[in-house]
């Protein structure tokens, strides 16, 4: 005997009965089968409804009812049945919905939808299915018989969650056996009847259970239940994409996973086969030949340690808390009776050792009756201020790891809060059982996604972390950066085993949204046309993403953009910024930015912020962090002036060579910053910082080279300007060259002190040779006494720019 189960989805409409039925008849070529069915998907969730909708007052209900009566004559009739059997089917058809128009009637003249009606109006959901399918299978296969369930399976009288009398269902099952030798049985899943013939239901999802009490009353062989995924998943496929089917699975994990909200499976349904060791598969319906999942005793161990990863939500923290608990015995008992006795589930619970206090998670429509019931139970010591009032704590959730090999490995639970904690989720209770089967945590229901979707790349794809990116700023150095990300994708994704997404892309006038990653090849269109956004909708929508690995790019120079970093951190979204902004500006919001960095677990990074992609600030980092201390520093850090002073020889207004500079993207985009020497000082500050020291821009000697008139206006009278003290830089520039030396714009740093100005420098001194739109930092640290550390190389430039960015975004990402 084999025990097949369709589910909803399964017997959704007449195609998806033909598949179903075609998988059954191939089962018969084995032996006898016992055929359990769902109602037509959503079927329940409709006659719910109905009731619910009734029980306001409304007529509505007559609307959803006629829909639904719809929907099943038209399944009769595509299910082309001989002609005697589709005047049954519509005949059944019918005669149901006026009992349920009635029912509903009632419903609504009383107003009260009672848990023993609602599951009188849910039965014929599975009622009609069940004959639906009889008949189909009558006209394939003649000896086929309905066999109903209400004659089956015994529950007591708890309306909507019946509990099943296992001895007298046996007996029943046997009895009909006995008298129905067919061996093609359809059976009604979910529905049962108490003691007086009354119908009840098994709880929702119960036909999987109806099928379970079957095949263990039988003793079949096997049972299958048919759905519409192939087999257990690793987790929830609609919450994770690369979730994927689980071979085989012990019956105990896969209650676990179960319990813990694998709704492929109502939780029920293992106990009955266990016992029996009955083998339970998992198959697809619409892939039959896909392997699924096997629930048996022992499956061969896998390498897997984690099975899968499941979640249920709605779930409310009740902390029992106070000193007057402490020591004494008893205290736990009556919260657990005071539970008990208004049959609220405890759905988890956790004791700190100190006993200080006690933490129950249960479904959030039970809390307000627990925490009623919990007070007057505890009321004498609340009085005496010995124990708390009950706090509740709504909008929760439990994530749940499963895998009975846990209990052999260390470190799990260390990788789970890792992965967690670098993804801003907190966890607000833990529990794990002594048997290790479970480890349970509880976190905000906002973040389920995320941390599912976080747990099973930490546990399942190793090989693979999704990166998600928002990039604010796609100019110059933002849209050579966007063409590098294109460029790299693959390699990120082979070599370092990246899966970089480009979430949005926001400029000021736009902002382009795709939570699957947008497409880097045609951006520029996209965002064109894509709506407004402002800096702090844009900041909600990244933290309302909610995303894994979420990384901020900031490639402005935007002082308003260096206002979000400190939000955006503090929800572990990491902060790449190439804008100076923010660590040039006043030192508590650098130091604060920093603080928060290292608070939440998330990157904070700028080493484009001094000398494009050169390695500078990750070498003094690498220099402070072993221990050595930056005594001075010399550097040319501006690819600028470089290139100004390196060009500039009298024969062209320097005014010109400027304007080249700026043509060319060398320049911030305002190019007065470069010249008055305003961005020189930003990086050696940023730079002295780095090393330790606590400075305000205010502090840096700012010797400019510019005639004040140069100052004064906007950019074109900046240009203009420079081109009326053309006689001022030859001035400059042939004073140098007489005493055989180069102009340099030179930043300074040493004891504490900073300065900035333009000097000529002789043959022989390090910063002499410096070409282009190079520079060059020398680190003279109690290390590098003689010889100072040197870093040179090219520091502007939007190319190399973006690179450094990149290299920012690298790093963050492999944190
Ligand atoms: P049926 O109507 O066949 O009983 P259900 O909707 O009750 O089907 O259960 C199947 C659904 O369970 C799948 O479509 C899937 O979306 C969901 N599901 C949730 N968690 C898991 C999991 N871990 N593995 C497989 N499916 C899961
Ligand atoms: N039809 C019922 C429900 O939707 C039972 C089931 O499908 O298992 O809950
Ligand atoms: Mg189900």
């Amino acid at each position: 005997m084999q025990v097949l189960k369709f589910g909803g989805t399964s017997v959704a409409s007449a195609e998806n009965i033909g598949k179903s039925c075609a998988i059954a008849l191939k089962a018969l070529e084995q032996g006898p089968v016992v055929v359990v069915v769902s109602a037509l998907g959503g079927t329940t969730d409709a006659l719910i409804n109905a009731g619910r909708t009734a029980a306001k007052g409304t007529g509505a209900y007559q609307g959803i009812l006629q829909q639904l009566e719809q929907r099943h004559l038209k399944a009769a009739q595509e299910l082309q049945l001989p002609p005697a059997s589709l005047g049954t089917a519509t005949a059944l058809i019918m005669d149901a919905f006026v009992e349920l128009h009635r029912l509903c009637d009632g419903v609504a003249a009383l107003r009260e939808l009672s848990n023993r009606t609602l599951d009188r109006l849910m039965s014929y959901g599975e009622l009609l299915s069940s004959q639906l399918v009889e008949l189909h299978f009558h006209s394939l296969w003649p000896d086929t018989i309905w066999a109903d369930a209400r004659q089956l399976i015994r529950t007591n009288s708890r309306f909507g969650n019946g509990e099943v009398d296992v001895v007298a269902t046996q007996k029943l099952v046997r009895d009909f056996q006995a008298q129905h030798p067919g061996d093609l049985w359809v059976v009604p899943g979910f529905i049962a009847a108490d003691a007086h013939g009354t119908v009840t239901t098994l709880g929702r999802g119960g036909s999987d259970y109806t099928a379970a009490l079957l095949a263990a009353a039988l003793g079949a062989d096997k049972l299958e239940i048919w759905t519409d995924v192939s087999g257990m998943m690793t987790a929830d496929p609609r919450l994770v994409r690369s979730a994927r089917p689980i071979a085989r699975i012990s019956y105990q994990e896969a209650m676990e996973l179960s319990h813990f909200g694998a709704k492929v499976l109502y939780p029920p349904t293992i106990q009955p086969v266990m016992q029996r060791g009955i083998p339970l598969w998992i198959k697809n319906t619409f892939a039959p030949d896909d392997h699924g999942t096997l629930v048996e005793v022992s499956p061969p161990r896998t390498a897997a340690v984690v099975q899968g990863i499941s979640s249920i939500g709605n779930l409310t923290l009740l902390n029992l808390e106070g000193s007057g608990m402490v020591g004494i015995p008893g205290f736990s008992k009556r919260l657990f009776a005071a539970l008990a006795r208004e049959r609220i589930n405890v759905v988890l619970i956790t004791q700190s050792s100190s006993e200080h206090s006690i933490c129950v998670g249960v479904n959030a429509p039970d809390a307000a009756l627990a925490q009623v019931a919990v007070d007057e139970e505890f009321a004498h010591e609340i009085a005496a201020g010995r124990i708390e009032p009950l706090r509740p704590e709504q909008d929760l959730a439990i994530v749940a790891l499963v895998g009975e090999n846990m209990k052999d490995h260390p470190g799990i639970s260390g990788k789970l809060f890792g992965a967690l904690g670098q993804n801003g989720v907190n966890i607000r209770a833990i529990a794990q059982g002594a048997s290790e089967k479970n480890i349970s945590t509880v976190i905000r229901a906002a973040d389920v996604r995320k941390a599912i979707n976080v747990l099973h790349e930490a546990f399942f794809e190793a090989t693979v972390k999704q990166v998600n990116l928002f990039i604010l700023g796609p100019g110059n150095v933002g849209s050579k950066l966007l063409e590098q990300l294109a460029r790299q994708q693959q390699h990120l994704l082979e070599k370092l085993g990246l899966q970089v997404r480009v979430v949005a892309i926001a400029s000021s006038q736009h902002c382009l949204v795709n939570d699957e990653g947008l497409d880097l090849t045609a951006w520029p269109e996209a965002l064109a046309a894509a709506p407004a956004q402002t800096l702090a909708e844009f900041t909600q929508l990244i933290i309302g993403r909610n995303l894994r690995n979420s990384i901020f790019v900031d490639v402005t120079a935007n002082p308003a953009a260096a206002g979000i970093y400190a939000d955006l951190l503090a929800k572990s979204v990491a902060v790449v910024a190439c804008n100076k902004v923010a660590a040039s500006s006043e030192y508590a919001l650098y130091a604060r930015l920093k603080n928060l960095s290292k608070e939440f677990n998330a990157s904070y990074l700028f080493e484009t912020n001094v000398g494009a992609a050169l390695p500078i600030i990750g070498t003094l980092n690498d220099l402070t962090r072993s221990g050595d201390v930056v005594r001075r520093m010399e550097a040319v850090l501006s690819g600028t002036l470089n290139f100004v002073f390196n060009n500039y020889d009298g024969t062209r207004p320097f005014a010109d060579v400027v304007r080249q500079a700026q043509a060319e993207g060398y320049t911030e985009p305002d190019p007065r910053l470069d010249l008055s020497g305003s961005d020189v000082a930003r990086k050696i500050l940023i730079l002295a910082r780095e090393a330790g020291e606590v400075m305000e821009m205010a502090d840096i000697e700012i010797e400019t080279f510019l005639p004040p008139a140069c100052l004064e206006g906007d950019v074109e009278a900046f240009y203009t300007q420079m081109a009326a003290h053309e006689a001022h830089f030859r001035g400059l520039y042939e004073a140098a060259t007489a005493a055989g030396k180069r102009l340099k714009f030179v930043a300074r740093y040493a004891e504490g002190c900073a300065a900035v100005g333009l000097q000529a420098v002789a043959p022989g001194h390090d910063l002499y040779d410096l070409r282009g739109k190079d520079n060059v930092v020398l680190f003279n640290t109690d290390r590098y006494v003689d010889q100072p550390l040197v870093v040179k190389g090219a520091g502007a430039g939007a190319e190399v720019t973006a690179s450094g960015v990149f290299a920012d975004i690298v790093r963050a990402a492999r944190l």
